[in-house]
């Protein structure tokens, strides 16, 4: 029996397409001024990706944050169940 939690997802604005909000070193990156910085700041690529990304698009639009309920599985996949209405 695996619990429910509260993780962070991207969601297009003009369907249900859904993507996991970024981490890197660990932590959810930070939005600042329509990018997301890693928690450490613009630093050297690491953790097999950049510390700075442009926020993800789909349909040519800037995809929203929400919050979701989720499983995490024991292969480390996340199962999306249900995006909360922010
Ligand atoms: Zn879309
Ligand atoms: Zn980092
Ligand atoms: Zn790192």
């Amino acid at each position: 029996m695996s619990e429910k939690v509260e993780i962070m997802v991207f969601k297009c604005v003009s369907c249900d397409y859904l993507e996991l909000y970024p981490y890197h070193c660990g932590r959810p990156m930070e939005l600042q001024e329509e990018r997301l910085v890693c928690w450490r700041g613009e630093h050297k690529p690491c953790c097999n990706s950049s510390s700075v990304l442009p926020l993800p698009q789909h349909h040519g639009e800037t995809m929203k944050i929400h919050h979701a309920l989720a499983e995490l599985l024991p292969n480390k996949q996340v199962l999306i169940h249900e995006v909360l209405e922010n």
